[in-house]
């Protein structure tokens, strides 16, 4: 795709170019793979351990092996439920910042920070987007007012209008690039632009 074809305002035709489709199905297949060897992990190491110490009972240990191994498998079929779900549009509404307290078992606790960016879609609803301190690429790239789309199946955002933008951050690894790259330096996939 040539330059003057990846105007910097409007939503970008990367997301159905046929090489974006393949690599969200390469993805998706290994997403899938490692789903499957995560589920059996539990299990299989379980059994053994159970098998092989005395300090585990079997029944013990299969129960637990299974138990984790159906609580990945049922968060992962979840998140790819939210992969085919269709793509929305909306509106950079509000951008908060909220302090949080953990607990430790030892009385003491720890202050956090979390960044959120509320978005409303075109269909009335308030959709966030919760970051940390480390990692609040969006919280930073976002303004109140930018009209967003999210790709479900990359789970990422693209902004409207790139034009006043130095950087553009990749949907398929989310890696930051300068905003002239017409392909990302980190994965080699094309920009959304
Ligand atoms: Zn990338």
């Amino acid at each position: 795709m040539h330059e003057e074809e990846r105007p910097l305002v409007g939503w970008s035709r990367v997301a159905d170019a046929p090489e974006m489709l393949e690599t969200i199905q390469r993805n998706r297949r290994t997403s899938i793979i490692w789903t499957w060897v995560f589920s059996l992990l539990f299990p299989v190491g379980f059994l053994i351990a159970g098998l092989f110490s005395d300090e585990m009972p079997l029944n013990e240990a299969l129960m637990v092996g299974f138990g984790l191994g159906l609580f990945i498998l049922a968060i992962n079929l979840w998140r790819f439920a939210n992969t085919k779900r269709r793509a929305w549009d909306g509106v950079v509404v509000k951008k908060m910042e909220k302090r949080h307290y953990k607990r430790h078992d030892d009385g003491s606790s720890h202050a956090y920070m979390e960044y959120i960016v509320l978005v409303e879609t075109e269909q009335g609803k308030t959709k966030r987007i919760v970051e940390r301190k480390r990692g609040r690429d969006m919280y930073d790239y976002l303004v109140v007012g930018d009209r967003v789309r999210y790709h479900p199946a990359l789970e990422t955002y693209e902004k409207y209008d790139k034009s006043k933008d130095e950087v553009i951050y990749c949907n398929v690894c989310r890696g930051r690039n300068p905003i002239s790259k017409d392909r990302c330096d980190r994965c080699n996939n094309l920009l959304f632009k």
